[in-house]
């Protein structure tokens, strides 16, 4: 179902790292942490104190069983729970400060990736965006940065915790109980293979999971975008049954996860169980032989305990520092991704007032370099408030043509000039100040209908936004709204229709007052009476103003002061409409095709 060519990140998700590879891309996180190094070490000492008091528990428990319950001292016992109590107490006030730390460090680091992301995404020139889909960039900025998060905020102080913990708890009970200790080094690495086999086919499943999910969900997504198209095919059935066996192929890989879950339980529980089981038959033995105290025994079973939790989540986190490797190299490729239409470093400016004369001097382009050329060898000079229509079919390089105007993409050969200065040696900025632009199908931001006019003029008043939407015929319908200019509109808000939405972006071009105007006429038409008000809102737009129009209607042929004949990326002809129908056959055949019904009245025209 994808265009072919997109570039998607599907297959990254499945990739899997050499620990080498996950250092490279877990390394690019560390300038991002830096700044809050302070705080991270306070948090690394906290976390090392609650360690410190979880290490110490079965000394203390120890301690309890073996001189309070020997002795039979209630007062030591009272002592001893109560010194219990106020350590717990302690610790939780420590894991506070930690958890805190780390949390509110993990949320700053993320929001910035996200900040710095959208940056780099907003700036890409829209070949960037051809090649890839937005569902893959936007769940880069939400489940990328998610993953990111996860490990900063749970799996490194965990790794710490852990890591802690199993040196500390070896450590402590070889010192003290050698023979036991060998016991339980028996049975932890069998415990650890067993969780990290069957964790890693669990972590497999789950992968391929997100992936066919995520495959279902975009199919569900198209379909309900072309909803109208699948209804009018009654295609419902089909897309049901097709997406009913997505979710079954969802739901046959669950099944296989939730086995291999429910086995990793049992033996991981088995195995934990078997090896507290052989710690106290060997310690048993010890007690009775009077080698080894009660105390002795249970404190050593808590430090087993411990062991074995920190063995099994050590095993599982190679995975979880993986999958966060993947995320990072996902999210630095695209920050550190070089915005290809580069902005002169020194611009030039041009001149005031700005006369609007755009200028195409021998330009090829092709979209890159595995793409044939679009364009071949264009000359054109449109002066000062000309209007010039672009026809030719689909395909034939229109809508490239208007869109090196404003250097949406850079030209191969030659150059484009505005006031003949190269579009490429202005700011970017600037260049685009002096551009409006027309979409064949606009759409609107979910937001007020005054937001949307003044888009492009961010600080304009009410009244230079009611005139220009007075004169792009809008001011009518949106003071027929209950709520007026601050209706909202898309998302939750109300539908415009087709011809309400053209005047809307008419307007909101009008109000940035832009010397050159470049318009996509809408191919399908509008109810006449529509028609007539965008066409008139059209007019007061283009008054005075350089205009290139991709004409899909016969008035704005008849009217243009040149048409440019495109065919197959080169200028076949020019001139008015009455020249060319008698002299240019591609002209004249394009508009038997497009304008079969209409021809013959604008002979009658014209003649
Ligand atoms: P028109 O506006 O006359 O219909 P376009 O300028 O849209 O024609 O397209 C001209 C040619 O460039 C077509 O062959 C089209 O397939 C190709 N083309 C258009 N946009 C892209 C793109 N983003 N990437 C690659 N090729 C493109």
């Amino acid at each position: 179902m994808d265009p072919v060519g997109l570039v998607t990140c599907g297959d990254m998700a499945k990739k899997r790292y050499t620990p080498r590879q996950t250092w490279g891309f877990l390394k690019l996180l560390i300038p991002r942490i830096a700044p809050y190094k302070g705080a991270l070490a306070v948090a690394g000492v906290l976390l090392l104190m609650a360690t410190g008091i979880g290490l110490a528990f079965p000394l203390v428990v120890r301690e309890l069983l073996d001189s309070a319950f020997l002795a039979g001292d209630s007062r030591l016992l009272n002592l001893i729970a109560l010194g219990l109590l106020s350590l717990f107490a302690i610790q939780a006030f420590i894991n506070f400060g930690q958890s805190y730390l780390t949390a509110s460090t993990s949320e700053r680091v993320v929001a910035a990736l996200r900040q710095d992301l959208f940056k780099a995404l907003v700036y890409q020139p829209p070949g960037f965006f051809d090649t890839r889909r937005v569902g893959e960039l936007t769940s880069r900025i939400s489940s990328d940065t998610g993953l990111v998060q996860g490990v900063l905020r749970f799996g490194i102080p965990e790794l710490i915790r852990q890591g802690v913990f199993l040196v500390g708890a070896l450590f402590l009970v070889t010192i003290t109980h050698p023979q036991l200790t060998l016991a339980t080094l028996v049975a932890i690495p069998f415990t650890a293979i067993v969780g990290w086999l069957l964790g890693r086919r669990v972590r497999r499943l789950s992968t391929s999971i997100q992936d066919r999910l995520a495959e279902a969900v975009a199919r569900a997504e198209q379909v309900f975008t072309q909803i109208q198209i699948v209804q009018a095919f009654t295609r419902e059935e089909w897309e049901e049954r097709r997406f009913r066996g997505d979710v079954e192929d969802v739901r046959d890989e669950g099944l296989r996860r939730a086995v291999a879950r429910a086995g990793l339980t049992g033996a991981v529980t088995f195995s934990a169980f078997g090896a507290i089981v052989l710690v106290l038959w060997v310690g048993g033995r010890l007690v009775l032989e009077g080698a080894l105290t009660a105390g002795d025994l249970v404190a050593f079973l808590l430090y087993a305990v411990t062991i074995a939790g920190a063995v099994i989540s050590l095993a599982g986190f190679w995975g979880n520092l993986q999958e966060a490797a993947g995320a990072a190299e996902r999210i630095f490729d695209l920050i550190q991704h070089p915005v290809s239409l580069r902005a002169p470093t020194s611009p030039v400016s041009l001149e005031r007032p700005v006369r609007g004369e755009v200028t195409y001097r021998g330009v090829s382009f092709r979209y890159g370099a595995e793409h044939p050329l679009v364009l071949e060898n264009i000359d054109v000079e449109i002066g000062r408030g000309e209007r010039v229509a672009l026809v030719g079919s689909s395909g034939a390089g229109k809508s490239t043509l208007a869109s090196l105007i404003p250097r949406f993409y850079d030209v191969e050969e030659g150059e484009v000039c505005l006031d003949g200065l190269d579009v490429r040696t202005l700011g970017l900025q600037e260049l685009r100040s002096q551009i409006g632009i027309v979409p064949q199908e606009p759409m609107l931001f979910a937001g007020t209908i005054r937001e949307n006019l003044a888009y492009g003029r961010p600080g304009a008043t009410d009244p230079d936004i009611w005139e220009a939407a007075r004169l792009a015929h809008a001011h009518e319908f949106i003071t027929g709204f209950p709520d007026g200019y601050d209706q909202i509109v898309g998302e939750r808000g109300i539908t415009l229709s087709a011809g309400q939405r053209q005047r809307i972006a008419i307007a909101r071009v009008m109000l940035k007052k832009p010397a050159v105007l470049i318009l996509d006429e809408a191919s399908s038409s509008l109810d006449a009476e529509s028609e007539a008000l965008v066409q008139d809102a059209l007019d007061h737009l283009m008054a005075g103003r350089t205009t290139v129009v991709i004409a899909h209607r016969l008035s704005t042929v008849i009217r243009a002061d040149e048409i440019l004949v495109l065919d197959g990326g080169t200028i076949v002809d020019s001139g008015k409409h009455a020249e060319l129908l008698n002299r240019s056959d591609v002209y004249h055949r394009l508009y038997s095709r497009q304008f079969d019904d209409a021809i013959a009245s604008s002979k009658e025209l014209t003649d």
